[in-house]
């Protein structure tokens, strides 16, 4: 057999499986739909910045094993992700913390929050009538009460997921955290940052040294009989597609982008500004310099790289992006997931093929712990 392991898919699961692998002597082999390698971290440098092409990756996690392993490859910056909100043209920080609640309500103390959302958190409650939360509009009125769900929470979560707040689940708005200091870094983690030089060191790191081929629709070629190739396969791909759909398709939420260059070295001042209502068409404007220019570094470029973000439902032929979390979809994840327990030899790895919302950490997390042998 000419390799250990045939590998589909060359984003984050995939590389540092790869990575691993040839650590421990296997030989691999990567293959990649895409004409380049690194999944959706992959980063296009224009005008001298490197453009997270598809879509804004900060990486975060309070696991110092894979902080440091990501940067035994390759060493991370200072970035920290603190994104603006903007409602009908007012801003508000987030997570939310005590500059928002001061933005949204001119509290200034703590204490003056806490009745604040106090005082909002009793009305919902007092709705539920003694149940737990069953949706994200349920869960978010308990957690920070109608004002700041109606302004920063309902429409942005409308646009980004395409489905009402009652019909969404609760887990997708406990990712946020609230705090009541003041306090705009959107993470808890200990560690967060970007990869000095952009993701594609990253995976490039990872990648070294193993055989990757780039423009290869795995469905649609010689590897699919991957038996023939190697010893084991790890797919990345979309958990429905491996079994050809034969029970459905899942649904996915895919994110387009608008990407322009503007004649400015500091357009708009934040990495990433978020628009929470529905009049504007966006989600968010990534100005992508931000993540990795700092001080004097933003004027020493005069041009800036700007994405605005669609939100749209995934139709075949699109990217995926999210899981779609709503009960007909985990109930399809499930079955497909029993199936996957059939197929032997094969690894099932990463957003696609687990039909799960992964940062990129876990993922990284779930490979080292990974017997590879
Ligand atoms: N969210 C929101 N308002 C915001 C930012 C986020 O209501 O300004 C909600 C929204 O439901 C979103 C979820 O929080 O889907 C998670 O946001 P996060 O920024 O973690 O999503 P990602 O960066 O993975 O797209």
């Amino acid at each position: 057999m000419k390799y250990d392991y045939l590998i589909v898919g060359s984003g984050l699961f995939g590389a540092t499986f790869a990575y691993r692998a040839k650590q421990t002597g296997k030989k691999c082999l990567v293959i990649d739909k895409r004409n380049h390698t690194g999944g959706n971290v992959y980063c296009e440098n224009i005008e001298g910045i490197n453009v997270h092409k598809y879509g804004a990756h900060i990486f975060h996690t309070s696991n110092k094993e894979v902080w440091d392993f990501v940067n035994s490859i390759v060493p991370f910056n200072r970035y920290t992700n603190s994104p603006v909100a903007n409602y009908k043209g007012k801003l508000y920080n987030l997570p939310f913390n005590m500059n928002t609640f001061y933005q949204m309500w001119g509290v200034t103390t703590p204490a003056q929050a806490i009745s604040k959302i106090e005082e909002q958190k009793q009305e919902a409650l007092l709705a539920l009538n003694g149940r737990e939360p069953k949706n994200l509009e349920e869960q978010a009125l308990i957690l920070v009460g109608k004002d700041i769900f109606n302004i920063l929470i309902k429409e942005y979560t409308e646009k980004q997921w395409g489905r009402k707040c009652t019909e969404l689940p609760s887990f997708i708005i406990k990712r946020l955290p609230v705090r009541l200091i003041f306090d705009n870094n959107y993470f808890n983690d200990s560690y967060q940052g970007i990869p000095i030089g952009g993701y594609n060191k990253l995976i490039d790191g990872l990648l070294e040294g193993v055989e990757c081929k780039t423009n290869i629709d795995f469905f649609n070629s010689e590897f699919r009989s991957w038996h023939n190739y190697a010893e084991r396969f790890v797919y990345c791909g979309q958990l429905d597609e491996y079994f050809d759909n034969r029970l459905g398709k899942l649904d996915w939420r895919t994110v387009s982008f608008k990407t322009r260059i503007e004649n400015t070295p500091n357009y708009q001042g934040n990495a990433v500004i978020n628009y929470t209502s529905h009049d504007v068409p966006y989600t968010r404007v990534i100005e992508h310099k931000h993540f990795e220019m700092f001080g004097q570094a933003v004027y020493d470029n005069t041009k800036s790289v700007i994405s605005e973000e669609y939100s749209t439902e995934y139709k075949s032929g699109m990217e995926p992006y999210y899981p779609v979390n709503d009960d007909r979809n985990n109930e399809l994840a499930d079955k497909y997931r029993q199936l996957t327990a059939q197929e032997n030899n094969v690894i099932f790895g990463g957003r696609l093929a687990e039909y799960k919302y992964y940062d990129m950490a876990p993922i990284v997390e779930k490979v080292l712990k990974m017997e590879i042998d």
